[in-house]
């Protein structure tokens, strides 16, 4: 390492790999810090429960790291990231045994809907699905737009945006029975906020369109084999990690030319000492998350639900709205929509043979430390009877417990940032360039900044990229 470095990074998530690496491989000294004894932050696998069983404690299902143009533009696969994928995305479970899927096929998609919404559901993703590429770089770019560098496909975007800006309660609309409306309102759900919030219509097109493209794949090993080929593709290029070292303080770094931190802007202030700067950037709703180690698949009445990857559980779009809604007005969980994932369908090697890990979260208030294992044992309960007798472990993390696994999930939000008002698109404030801050030598890349939350890298790759434009100014 030079005496003063290029850059600093602090913080291994995916946005601060990707940041680092971007920067390494355009021939930037890189050096990066990270609080936890191994990277990854939000994309990690650990024995959590019993020997042999891997579990994701964070992120397990990749709809947006596959179709990142910032990982696609990277030898991850050289570095032993191998994407896998079940015969159905998703599937979406009714308590009659029947279910909506999200499959590769629009038609199969359309079809599981019901006569009367097949066609409108044909209409709304068929038109865009031929542009999904150049959608997905603009949509995942939006940070790229106002960091100098427009659109290339305007038009199409504009398309998108006109379904993709409204609520998903709106998108709903356009649908007669509830097996749509409960499947777009489960895609929204994935941003903590209720289905009238504005854009979570954009949020569900983006998993439906992404489910089409390139399926939701699980990482051959779980979610730590994102990061780890990250980190092995930056010490190729030169770059140097230190695990184990909590930054607290800016000057106990040392000197560099730029300062990347993928860190909860909150933290930022307090560690660069930049005062109330994101004073107004709100924490949303947290999450009550449960590893289980099962003696077997979980019994899924549907059968289309023991072939997904990813299973979403909540009966209706309005029971949906309802528990997304209890969430962020801060009362307790009674009937939580779920987000279930089976990697073990497609990856044997995340348990002992026969055995499966299974991964689930719901929505609670921001901060609370209640235990939601029983109200979501009985959700699943309702559409896997006999699930409570599969139970080999489990391993529950509440806000407090999240909290504590990583300082950006601030009372609990793992979207490191609220979603309500703007703040979805707008983060962590209107600036031309949001990874800039009010230190010129600053910069944060972290899923406070657009495009926001998932383990895509593209918030890093933005962040790089106006890193990279002010150091060779200075080259
Ligand atoms: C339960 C759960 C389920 C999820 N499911 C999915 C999913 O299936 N698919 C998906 O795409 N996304 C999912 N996510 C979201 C995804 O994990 C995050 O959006 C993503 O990891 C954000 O990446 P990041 O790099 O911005 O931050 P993070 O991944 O949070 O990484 C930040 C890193 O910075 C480190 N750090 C923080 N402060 C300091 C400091 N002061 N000094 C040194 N190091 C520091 C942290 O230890 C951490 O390693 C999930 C998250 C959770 C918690």
């Amino acid at each position: 390492m030079p005496s003063i470095r290029d850059a600093v990074v602090v913080g291994a998530g995916p946005n601060g790999l990707t940041a680092a690496v971007e920067l390494a491989r355009r021939g930037f000294s890189v050096e990066l810090f990270e609080a936890l004894d191994t990277v990854g932050g939000g994309a990690r696998t650990e024995e959590l429960t019993l020997p042999g069983f891997r579990h994701d404690p964070c992120s397990a299902v990749h709809p947006l790291g596959v179709n990142s143009p910032a990982f696609r533009d990277m030898p991850l696969a050289r570095h032993g990231l191998e994407w896998l994928e079940s015969d159905l995305a998703m599937a979406h479970p009714f308590p009659d045994g029947t279910a909506a899927v999200l499959a590769r096929s629009v038609g199969e998609t359309a079809a599981s809907l019901g006569s009367r919404d097949a066609g409108a559901y044909r209409r709304l993703v068929a038109p865009l699905l031929p542009r999904w590429d150049t959608l997905a770089a603009d949509f995942l770019g939006l940070g790229s737009a106002l960091n100098g560098r427009l659109p290339s496909a305007p038009f199409d975007l504009a398309r998108f945006g006109m379904a993709g800006l409204q609520p998903a309660a709106w998108l709903s609309r356009r649908f007669r029975d509830e097996k749509a409306r409960a499947l777009v309102a489960g895609m929204a759900g994935h941003v903590i906020a209720p289905t009238t919030t504005f854009a979570t219509g954009g949020i569900a097109l983006v998993f439906a369109l992404a489910a089409h493209a390139r399926g939701w794949p699980v990482p051959r090993g779980g979610s730590q084999s994102v990061s780890d080929a990250l980190a092995a593709y930056l010490r190729e290029l030169g770059g140097v990690i230190h695990t184990g070292s909590e930054v607290k303080r800016l000057d106990e770094l040392p000197p560099a030319r730029a300062y990347v931190f993928d860190t909860s802007p909150t933290a930022l202030a307090r560690i660069a000492g930049l005062g109330h700067a994101y004073a107004g950037y709100t924490y949303g709703a947290g999450a009550f998350k449960i590893d289980y180690a099962l003696d077997g698949p979980v019994p899924w009445t549907s059968p289309e639900a023991r072939r997904a990857t990813t299973v979403h559980v909540g009966h209706t779009a309005g029971m949906i709205d309802d528990a997304l809604r209890r969430a962020t007005r801060g009362q307790d969980p009674e009937r939580p929509f779920l987000i279930t994932a089976q990697p073990g369908l497609v990856d044997p090697s995340r348990a002992p043979e026969g055995r499966q890990v299974f991964w689930v979260y719901g929505h609670v208030p921001n901060g609370w430390d209640g235990d939601a294992t029983e109200v979501v044992e009985e959700q699943l309960e309702r559409f896997a009877p006999g699930f409570r007798d599969r139970v080999l472990a489990r391993a529950t993390a509440g806000p407090p417990e999240l909290a504590a696994r990583n300082a950006n999930y601030v009372g609990g939000d793992i979207a490191c940032g609220s979603a309500a008002g703007l703040q979805l698109l707008l983060r962590p404030k209107l600036a031309r360039v949001p990874y800039a801050t009010a230190h010129p030598a600053v910069y944060l890349c972290s899923s406070a900044t657009p495009p926001g939350p998932g383990v895509h890298g593209m918030s890093g790759h933005h962040a790089a990229r106006a890193v990279w434009r002010r150091l060779a100014l200075g080259r």
